[in-house]
């Protein structure tokens, strides 16, 4: 081996050594830009209520997004890495990390789109003016939305016992709540077509006040003035359960029309 062969060779041997060191001295980054999901929507509809998912473990993959509690008990909304109960009673609480969840999406939120709501709009005018802004009809959508509400319609959910019943049965004897004049924050997320059986195509609000003592899965506003972040999230994880109800699950067949009735 000639000097100059021995040079590039010791190169190459520091530049490994390099890398190497490199990356096991990178830290342990979260996942970004990602939607973060446990089990799907259609085996919600079919009653895996059972939680497959500890809280602690959630709140390892974001710190904005919705879901439901063990035994379908209530409307989940995680906002700032807190995670809040709106119980079937309209009571708020935070849920404690050894909590388990059957069915959740969170992301670790950063705006890329931010808009002010000037005028007073309900949520159908509201979903109408974020559909002009988002950039592609492809992508997956975090929302937050912080204002002053003049109405609220939300809702939430009884604790299920087994054997659990599908969730078209559990939504009829759902609480409907009425708040008004309520300053709080929408957080949710708008899901593209193709996401049908694992998530809601559109979009899944929840909501709490900013007093954290109301709140619900978000069924009708009507917002006076406020602050829309849109993160848009190109990725998609999915965890699902490896133990209950769900492995042995017939999930088959088409179930729009049951999802559009327990959300809207
Ligand atoms: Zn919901």
């Amino acid at each position: 081996m000639s000097r100059s062969t021995f040079a590039i060779a010791g190169f190459i041997l520091v530049a490994a050594l390099l890398g190497i060191a490199l990356v096991t001295t990178a830290p342990v980054h979260a996942e970004t830009e990602t939607v973060y999901q446990v089990s799907t929507i259609d085996a919600l509809l079919a009653g895996v209520y059972e939680g497959s998912h500890t809280i602690a473990e959630v709140r390892q993959h974001g710190d904005l997004g919705l879901g439901t509690l063990d035994a379908l008990d209530g409307e989940m909304i995680v906002l700032d890495g807190v995670v809040y109960q709106v119980k079937d009673n309209g009571s708020v609480v935070v849920v404690p990390d050894t909590m388990t969840t059957p069915f959740v999406a969170v992301t670790w939120f950063e705006a890329d789109i931010t808009r002010e709501i000037a005028r007073p709009v309900n949520l159908t005018g509201l979903q109408a003016q974020l559909d002009a802004t988002f950039p592609s009809h492809n992508l997956f959508y975090a929302i937050r939305i912080d204002g002053f509400f003049s109405s609220v319609t939300a809702r939430s959910v009884p604790a299920q016992e087994k054997p659990y019943p599908p969730l078209v049965e559990v939504v009829r004897n759902q609480s409907v709540f009425e708040y008004t004049d309520m300053q709080g924050t929408i957080v949710g997320f708008w899901s593209p077509e193709f996401v049908e059986g694992i998530n809601v195509p559109g979009y899944h609000f929840h909501v709490i006040s900013d007093d954290r003592t109301k709140g619900g899965h978000l069924l009708g506003c009507e917002i006076e003035h406020g602050v829309v972040e849109i993160d848009t999230t190109p990725n998609f994880l999915l965890n699902l359960p490896l133990e209950g109800d769900f492995p042995a699950l017939d999930l088959g067949g088409e179930h729009g029309d049951e999802v559009a009735q327990v959300e809207r």
